[in-house]
């Protein structure tokens, strides 16, 4: 009988595998792709923001649902020890801006592979191709997990049985990588609550999307959040129009109130400023100046707005920002100051960075991340109702809880 189980080779199913076994367990991991950490492999575009190096306090600010939650795991795990242990295993990391920290090499390739190379090294049994169904608990209190290995279009049934179980199946975003959900079905057949699920850090789909904006970037504005008349959210930095709409570090921070309000029947809008550093007086003043020298007037701005536009912003946009606000001069200060868009809908999941919601953490032991329900049973990473912010904040989670279920099965294992 194996001591630890782990259901999932993502970033916490693999560090999983590799913490148990060195506690001196028995490991076995299945995965149902072909080969571990295919969504490691897409992250931070390629190059995998694998942690962030804020402090506690700044870092827990970053996470939504319950980030209190997650104060055991982290201090256990932290951002540094997430450092020093890639560098154990061969992956040196370098910090950039806003704290993120990434391989030296920039490339998520060498994380995963360092991971694959570890698991190998500690003769953790792996088993690709093969996806978990259902997982039932013994009369005498072990697991055993029914799964079907594809082998080359052949299915065949298998069961193995184990001390305990690592669940560390990721939620709902980009289902191409794996991820599809499979834990909540296994959380709720041993009685946890699941958390409303919801795709985050997903582009904003404006009503009517000129797709002439597609591929602008704007650097240095800011954008707000209005959810029916009030305003929830203000963001400053960079904002990008993509094939889905408004996306970027801007539309991502903004896409989680925007998103779970639009679920709840909200009417829901963004507002970009474009010159956020001017108050609007001081703007409509140059506005005027420029205006003068230039001899453009109310009267004659519908003909010559594109070559006066373009003093204020990039060429790209001139023409679908005319066609979407159709600015008089006088009110050109203003349509600047407050663009908006009334969001229709959203990517989803299909391109969510990050699912939103989960197994419900109030039901998870936060110094084990043991089930309150089932001894033996532990959850790790997205499955869990915990989602971050872009900058490497959620794989430190998936990371972090990962190692800590995998000492507390270990134990666990070894007591049982
Ligand atoms: C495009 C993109 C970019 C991102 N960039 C970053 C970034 O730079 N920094 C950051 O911190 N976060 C980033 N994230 C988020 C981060 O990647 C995830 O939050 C994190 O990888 C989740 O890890 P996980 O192990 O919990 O889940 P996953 O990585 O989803 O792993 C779950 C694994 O379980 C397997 N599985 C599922 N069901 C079964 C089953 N029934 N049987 C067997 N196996 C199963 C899946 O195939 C998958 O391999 C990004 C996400 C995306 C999509």
């Amino acid at each position: 009988m194996t001591d630890v189980l782990v259901i999932g080779a993502g970033a916490a199913g693999c560090m999983a595998a590799i913490k148990a076994a060195e506690a001196g367990a028995s490991v076995i991991l299945i995965e149902k792709n072909t080969r571990i950490g295919r969504k490691i492999m897409l992250t931070g575009k390629g190059r995998c923001n694998m942690t962030n190096a804020k402090p506690w306090s700044q870092f827990a600010a970053h996470l939504h649902s319950k980030p209190a939650f997650f104060k055991s795991a982290f201090y256990n795990f932290s951002n540094s020890a997430t450092v020093d242990f890639f560098r154990s295993i061969g992956v040196e990391t370098v910090v950039t801006r806003d704290d993120r920290v990434f391989p030296q090499t920039m490339s998520s390739a060498t994380v995963v592979d360092a991971l694959a190379d570890r698991l190998a090294h500690l003769g953790v049994k792996t088993f690709f191709g093969c996806t978990v169904g259902e997982v039932a608990r013994t009369p005498d209190g072990c697991f055993t997990t029914a799964f079907i290995e594809n082998n080359h279009n052949f299915f065949h049934p298998k069961m193995v049985a184990s001390k305990t179980v690592i669940v560390a199946t990721g939620g709902l975003s980009y289902p191409t990588t794996g991820s599809d959900g499979a834990g909540y079905a296994i959380a709720r057949s041993f009685g946890h609550t699941l958390q409303p699920t919801f795709p985050s850090l997903t582009a904003l789909t404006p009503a009517g999307y000129d797709m002439r904006l597609q591929g602008a970037t704007l650097i240095n504005v800011a954008a707000s959040l209005f959810v029916g008349q009030d305003m929830v959210q203000y963001e400053f930095g960079e904002l990008q129009f993509t094939d889905g709409g408004i996306e970027g570090p801007i539309g991502f921070k903004l896409s989680r109130k925007a998103v779970w309000a639009m679920i709840n029947g909200d009417k829901v809008s963004v507002a970009i400023d474009l010159k956020p550093a001017v108050p609007v007086d001081a703007l409509a003043d140059r506005i005027a100046k420029e205006a003068g020298q230039e001899k453009v007037t109310d009267a004659n701005f519908s003909r010559c707005y594109g070559r006066f536009l373009r003093r204020f912003m990039p060429q790209a946009i001139v023409e679908p920002f005319y066609a979407g606000c159709r600015p008089s001069l006088s009110g050109l200060a203003s349509a600047l100051k407050s663009w908006r868009f009334q969001i229709a809908g959203y990517v989803g999941y299909k391109r969510a960075v990050v699912t939103a919601g989960g197994v419900s953490l109030d039901e998870i032991v936060s110094k084990t991340m043991s089930s309150r329900n089932v001894p033996g049973l532990y959850f790790a990473g997205e499955v869990l109702d915990m989602d971050g912010d872009t900058g490497g904040y959620n794989l430190q989670f998936a990371f972090s809880t990962g190692v800590l279920a995998a000492e507390s099965a270990a134990k666990y294992a070894a007591e049982h």
